[in-house]
């Protein structure tokens, strides 16, 4: 019994006949859940960043060669670097937004997945310490979990061990940032994050980890709160980069 428990392939064509496996995007029904869970026409349409792009904050270049973007030149960043997996838009969006606000965990193991097919996987140095960007906590009862929580632990698996949750914590209670420019995200920001106190980050490699790399705000508060703590390189992985129109 125990080695045809193991065995989960039964379990897994009983899923699919309960649970058929559809595409994390435009829900079109797929013949089977082979990862990642999306149809061949959204699939082909993954928004993955390659190369070029900036050697410090990953800004994606039109052409030429990886070089430090001028932003980064003329204030460097707290963080070393900072990479995303994919460009904020279709179908990526769709998937994350389900799995940020209806907690859609199917998208969980395709990201693993996809995570594991990435190029700029290999910029990452090994981290003694994951620490996901957190919520402030009447935003995370309101929604139940953190994405960023998650986002640590289906894409670096082989680290799971590492991924601190309270590592930081969000003391402020701050609006929508999504309409501010960078300066006002600064200031709402400002004191917003700090190391709790029973959390020894000196000499550390810290890996900080966030959903959206918008004007890179958020992650350089953090960085900047990492670092004060005595963090040695904080570098930083997000899901997906917006374009600041
Ligand atoms: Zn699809
Ligand atoms: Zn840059």
């Amino acid at each position: 019994m125990m080695q045809r428990l193991r065995d989960s392939s039964w379990l897994n064509a009983l899923a699919d006949l309960f649970f058929p496996p559809q595409c994390l995007a435009c829900h079109s029904p797929l013949s089977a859940s082979i990862l990642p869970l999306f149809c061949p026409a959204c699939q082909a349409q993954l928004p993955w960043i390659r190369p070029p792009l900036c050697t410090c904050c990953g800004m994606p270049f039109r052409a030429g060669g990886n070089h430090l973007c001028a932003a980064c030149l003329t204030r460097p960043p707290s963080f070393t670097l900072a990479r995303s997996l994919f460009h904020y838009e279709e179908p990526i969006r769709s998937a994350f937004l389900g799995l940020k606000f209806k907690k859609e965990l199917a998208f969980a193991p395709s990201l693993t997945m996809l995570c594991s097919h990435s190029v700029l996987r290999a910029d990452f140095s090994e981290p003694d310490c994951i620490v996901p960007v957190p919520l402030h906590p009447l935003r995370l009862r309101e929604r139940g979990f953190n994405q960023a929580v998650l986002l640590a632990r289906a894409c670096f698996p082989q680290w799971r061990r590492r991924v601190a949750p309270l590592a930081l914590v969000r003391q402020v209670y701050t609006p929508s940032q999504s309409s501010l420019d960078g300066k006002a995200r600064r200031r709402n920001l400002r004191g917003a994050f700090k190391v709790a106190d029973s959390v020894r980050l000196v000499g550390k490699k810290v890996l900080l980890v966030d959903d959206v790399f918008t004007t890179g705000t958020t992650v350089e508060v953090c960085a900047k709160a990492l670092q004060e703590a005595g963090a040695a390189r904080v570098e930083v992985f997000t899901l997906a980069r917006s374009v600041v129109g």
